[in-house]
């Protein structure tokens, strides 16, 4: 009989709350404690690719996503000039069995919070719970051959302190995973490729057809965007934006010191960006007037770390930012944690009375192809596209043909859903 384990996850974020509902689905009781006191919908926009969506769907999500996002169509690669140069459809038409979703991540992230409140309880949902540390639990270690519980250390809002008993802990606790540090203590800051990220959202008339997401530019500019809400009635649209300056070289690869501390919270200034993307006018999106208009503008460099020899520790594991943090390219940040999640409650489900042999499938799961979109990214994942034209067409092209061989772009394209695990059931329909 599968046994009930009492599971405690160290962060409330996409990765943690993904984890708590799918754990709690499976029917365990789980605990989790974020370290913000009061959570509030912070973050700008954010990409679930299908394979996650279906995850949420599992989870009986996937109204309330469609309620608050846009199924994305495709995604166009384009130079620097706007002139497209391959479109990837996406969602339901292009032979997913789910949507690719664009959304506001701080929405996604109350989503998942009142659920999980909902479903679990809300003693079991606590803020102003900052997992410290932990300690495997004494005197039980290779009884029947496993190890014993765990224990999370947690210091309190109010100044108090905890040790929280658990059958299982995870660390979900982001990109500065104090669980990870506890693990890997001499593994330093994240490391950084040069480039800086300028994230913002504007109101503004729906671009294309209001569902696609572009990627324009090359490896020293490059700016994402795509709408993140339904059209409102003024018939204007939310729209994310990422503008991407790369300030220092790095070679390939990161291992520069970051400028900062990684923080999403920073404000950015339109007057770091106008001298690069001022005169960014597509025929389609006038890419200065949109970063003028912004509500909000956040700055953040771009940093990933080294995939880890292995995440579980005892009765410990990782799951998301905390064990794979990586280049947001491909959209595979919050994508992955989610994955992770499902394959966590999977590996629980298969190996009911041993969680050490769970714990383990989970990682001999994940770890592998999580490092790879990780090295994948680092050689900059589908924008390799971009650098390709902008080397051999700089001024733009008549006809994108004359640049580059559509079969290569495809087969690019292609090769990198495969290895970040995006599974088409069935071949595009024609538009
Ligand atoms: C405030 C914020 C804003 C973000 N905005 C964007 C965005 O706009 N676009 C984008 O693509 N990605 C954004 N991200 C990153 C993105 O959410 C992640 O890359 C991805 O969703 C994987 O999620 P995660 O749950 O593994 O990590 P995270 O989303 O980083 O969540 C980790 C959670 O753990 C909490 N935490 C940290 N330390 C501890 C601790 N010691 N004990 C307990 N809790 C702890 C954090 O407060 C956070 O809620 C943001 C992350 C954060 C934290």
């Amino acid at each position: 009989m599968a046994a009930v384990l009492h599971i405690v996850i160290a962060g409330g974020g996409i990765g943690g709350l993904s984890a708590a509902l799918a754990l709690a689905q499976a029917g365990h009781r789980v605990t989790v404690c974020e370290a913000t006191a009061q959570l509030r919908p912070l973050g700008v926009g954010i990409n679930l690719l299908p394979h996650a969506v279906a995850v949420l769907d599992g989870l009986g999500l996937l109204p309330a996503l469609r309620g608050m996002g846009v199924e994305t169509s495709a995604l166009v690669f384009a130079n620097r000039h706007g002139q497209p140069i391959f479109e990837d459809r996406r969602g339901v038409s292009a032979g997913y069995s789910h949507p690719q979703l664009s959304v506001h991540r701080g929405q996604l992230q109350m989503l998942l919070w009142d659920e999980a409140v909902r479903r679990l309880g809300s003693e079991q949902v606590r803020s102003g719970a900052r997992v410290t540390g932990c300690a495997q639990e004494e005197g039980k270690e290779g009884q029947d051959g496993q190890e014993g519980g765990a224990i999370a250390h947690i210091a309190c809002a109010d100044g108090t302190t905890e040790a929280l008993r658990c059958d299982v802990l995870i660390g979900a606790d982001g990109i500065h995973s104090a669980l990870r540090r506890q693990f890997y203590p001499d593994e330093g800051a994240p490391r950084w490729n040069g480039m800086m990220m300028w994230r913002g959202t504007t109101l503004a008339r729906p671009f294309l057809d209001g569902r696609t997401m572009v990627q324009a530019g090359h490896r020293r500019a490059k700016f994402v965007v795509y709408p993140i809400a339904p059209p409102a009635a003024d018939g204007t649209q939310l729209i994310n934006w990422i503008a991407d300056r790369r300030l220092r070289e790095d070679g390939f690869g990161g291992g520069l010191t970051a400028p900062d501390r990684a923080d999403w919270s920073r404000p950015g200034s339109v007057a770091d960006l106008l001298p690069t993307f001022g005169h960014w006018r597509f025929a389609w999106l006038d890419v200065p007037g949109v970063i003028r208009d912004a509500t909000q503008i956040l700055e953040w460099p771009m940093v990933d770390r080294d995939p880890l020899p292995r995440w579980r520790h005892g009765r410990v594991t990782l799951l998301g930012d905390a064990a794979h943090p990586m280049y947001p390219i491909g959209s595979n940040g919050a994508t992955q944690a989610i994955l992770d999640a499902r394959g966590l409650a999977d590996a629980l489900s298969a190996h009911p009375t041993n969680p050490v042999a769970a714990l383990d499938a989970y990682e001999a799961q994940r770890l592998p192809m999580t490092a790879r979109i990780v090295a994948l990214n680092r050689q900059e994942g589908l924008d390799a596209i971009l650098d390709m034209v902008e080397e051999r067409a700089p001024d733009g092209f008549a006809r994108i043909d004359d640049v580059m061989d559509p079969a290569v772009l495809a087969r690019c394209v292609q090769e990198y859903k495969a290895a970040a695990g995006h599974s088409q059931t069935a071949p595009p329909q024609s538009p």
